[in-house]
């Protein structure tokens, strides 16, 4: 995961680090067709987990995201580069929705779509800023607030809320399993170099959370060279045979019962 800078810009317009393509991932929206989201691209960890929520309450609540078939859709995230030279775009935390319907500078939303997306926005607690609220609208565009950074990454605030939603709240998300100090039986399979899939995901991202010090890996579900070198940290840190290889032993170090 790295950062850069854009147009002489260390940072976006809401705050956040300029960051490159390896900080970021893929939004999943369950029901909708994703071969045709496959540029909802955001900044991993809290900022992918708010803006994935958002993204899924908007094609539960307002209108699908597919609607546009063609290509990888227009629902875009994060952009090498862009017409706004602080765009969040830049540092991948905002999201354009159905942009074809929605053109730039133009309020084409009818008003009842528009109150429909003010409950949702209420929802989110102030952590998602709608592009229609600026003076040359922009309706298909939301984005991370002012206030949801903090150093090189997201805020207390919105790690709090992003934890909330994945714990349950608002129903978007599946619940993830809780961390608990106390040692018992796996129910997590072995994985290794190689291994790919969820249960990699969920691993890298729970990497991030625990040793966010130097566990910074792009949860691609992907177990490659970079996420084995953090296994073996985990490992040597504490006191396992460090062979790289995620069994009982080191899922209960990473904090998974
Ligand atoms: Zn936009």
């Amino acid at each position: 995961m790295t950062f850069r800078t854009a147009y002489g810009n260390a940072r976006s317009e809401n705050g956040w680090r300029m960051c490159n393509r390896d900080a970021c991932e893929r939004i999943y929206v369950p029901g909708a067709d994703n071969q045709f989201l496959a540029a909802m691209i955001v900044r991993s960890g809290p900022s992918e987990v708010v803006l994935r929520a958002w993204a899924i309450w908007y094609h539960r609540n307002v209108e699908r995201l597919d609607l546009f078939k063609s290509g990888v859709g227009d629902d875009w995230g994060w952009s090498a580069v862009n017409d706004v030279a602080n765009s969040n775009h830049l540092s991948g935390t905002a999201l354009d929705f159905n942009a074809v319907q929605y053109p730039w500078g133009q309020r084409t939303m009818p008003t009842g779509r528009k109150q429909k997306i003010r409950d949702g926005l209420n929802l989110f607690e102030g952590n998602i800023f709608w592009g229609a609220d600026w003076a040359r609208a922009d309706e298909m565009h939301y984005q991370l607030n002012g206030g949801t950074a903090s150093g090189d990454g997201a805020s207390e605030k919105l790690k709090a809320f992003a934890r909330r939603l994945e714990s349950g709240h608002l129903g978007l998300l599946a619940a993830s399993p809780v961390p608990t100090p106390t040692p018992g039986p796996v129910a997590r399979p072995t994985l290794r170099r190689g291994s790919t899939g969820g249960e990699v995901k969920y691993l890298q991202s729970q990497l991030n959370r625990m040793f966010a010090s130097y566990s910074k890996l792009t949860v691609d579900g992907d177990f490659g060279p970079a996420t084995e070198s953090v296994v073996r940290e985990v490992q040597r840190r504490s006191n396992l045979a460090v062979d790289g290889i995620v069994g009982p032993d080191t899922w209960r170090a990473a904090g998974v019962k």
